[in-house]
């Protein structure tokens, strides 16, 4: 391990020492079977054990209420955004067989690219109106940049959606709803929040079908209004494990027979994407990402022995106050600028610039001898992009707001 740097990459991103070196010997010898664990059926008993205790642990630290399934399956956040219009339009279908095509509206909460993509793929395959709650970039300098959470005030659902959706967190953008429960105060004093997902704004009569694309910060502190949801995904390769597994909560409501919506006019959903099959097979329907489960399974049992996202909650936030901080006193001396608004900075994602010419190549350079990599911003908006994922450690943190000092002297 002595040649491992550190890792401030956004996906696929570090995970601890301890759980790969753990890792290897699973690779060799799962659960005393004398099979490697990329070797192991997916159907043994040992490996069908492992899945539930994953399960298991996932339902424990993030108190998921008997009213939700936890489902695992591959094809990554954007096999999901694909998934959820699907299965929810079956769901509004069997709910709603009369309604006209063009009733049957999607709505998306804009604050980045990822939600944007997601937006993208409603309008491939939904069948009606796909409708824009709130845009990120109208309350932009320019119009055009996703830097903040859209103010509550303008945010427009339709009538009677069949899904809602928003990103948690925007990996790219590094915007990020404000979390309800990260300053102790109770959850009805931070509803009126701004910057925080305006739940009190959705009908309380209904189960409302609101999406959450959790993908990069699963497991990073607790969800708010998790019980709310009608689906609730991520795939692993930022918080918790290797890529290839995604992670789903869904609400049983949202687990429907598929075929028989489509006898009613919804469209056939292919069967890997469909939460019933999913469900029905106990998410091994087909074969699973073994590998990836099992890595991810000794991450979660990690994070339990840690104290849960109680812990991670805690070492996040203060991870990001002080990379935060340190851009401040960057800001002030004109060396660095950040670009997300006050109020919805990402704790996972720190995007800013590094001011002048060639200053940026300088910065990561330097980063680069001092062993810290990862640290380039996404190709679509450059600058700088510091991931603050569950497996940085303080002192890793620390190591690179001392870095960031030092090259704000030195200009
Ligand atoms: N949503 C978010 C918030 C993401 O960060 C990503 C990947 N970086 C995706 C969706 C797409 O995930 P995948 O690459 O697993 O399909």
């Amino acid at each position: 391990t002595s040649q491992r740097v550190i890792n401030f990459g956004a996906g696929p991103s570090a995970l601890p020492d301890s759980v790969l070196e753990d890792a290897t010997k699973g690779l060799l010898n799962f659960d005393n079977t004398g099979i490697g664990i990329a070797e192991i059926s997916h159907r043994s008993p040992e490996f069908t054990a492992y899945l539930a205790s994953v399960e298991a642990l996932i339902r424990q630290q993030l108190n998921v209420p008997s009213t939700h399934s936890i489902l695992f399956t591959q094809g990554g956040g954007t096999g999901q955004f694909s998934a959820v219009v699907l299965n929810l339009l079956a769901r509004h279908r069997l709910l709603y067989p009369d309604l006209r095509e063009e009733e049957r509206n999607l709505d998306y909460v804009l604050t980045g690219s990822w939600s944007l993509a997601a937006w993208k793929e409603g309008v491939r395959l939904g069948g009606g109106k796909v409708n824009v709650v709130a845009d990120g970039r109208r309350g932009s300098e320019d119009g055009k940049t996703f830097d903040n959470v859209p103010g509550r005030d303008s945010f427009r659902f339709s009538e009677n959606p069949a899904l809602v959706y928003y990103c948690e967190n925007e990996t790219v953008n590094g915007v990020q709803f404000k979390h309800a429960l990260s300053d102790g105060d109770s959850q009805e004093e931070k509803e009126e929040e701004e910057g925080m997902f305006p739940f009190h704004l959705l009908p309380k009569d209904q189960l409302v079908p609101l999406v959450g694309d959790y993908s990069s910060s699963f497991m990073s502190r607790s969800i708010p209004h998790l019980a709310d949801h009608a689906v609730i995904y991520a795939g692993a390769q930022k918080n918790i494990g290797p890529a290839g597994l995604t992670i789903l909560i869904v609400r049983n409501d949202c687990i429907v027979d598929v075929d028989t919506a489509a006898q009613l006019g919804a469209q056939p959903v292919p069967i890997t994407l469909s939460y019933k099959t999913l469900a029905e097979g106990n998410s091994v329907y087909n074969t699973p990402p073994v590998l990836a489960i099992y890595i991810s399974g000794l991450v979660l049992k990690r994070n339990a022995e840690l104290g849960g996202v109680e812990y991670y909650e805690r070492v996040n936030r203060r991870k990001a106050e002080m990379v935060y901080e340190c851009l401040r006193l960057g800001e002030g001396k004109g060396v660095f600028k950040g670009y997300v608004k006050k109020g919805s900075e990402s704790w996972m994602n720190v995007v800013f610039v590094v001011l002048g010419e060639g200053k940026e190549k300088e910065f990561l350079k330097g980063a680069e001898e001092r062993g810290m990599v990862g640290i380039k911003g996404h190709r679509s908006v450059g600058g700088i992009r510091i991931s603050l994922y569950n497996a940085i450690t303080e002192e890793q943190t620390e190591k690179l707001v001392k870095y960031m000092r030092e090259f704000v002297e030195s200009q």
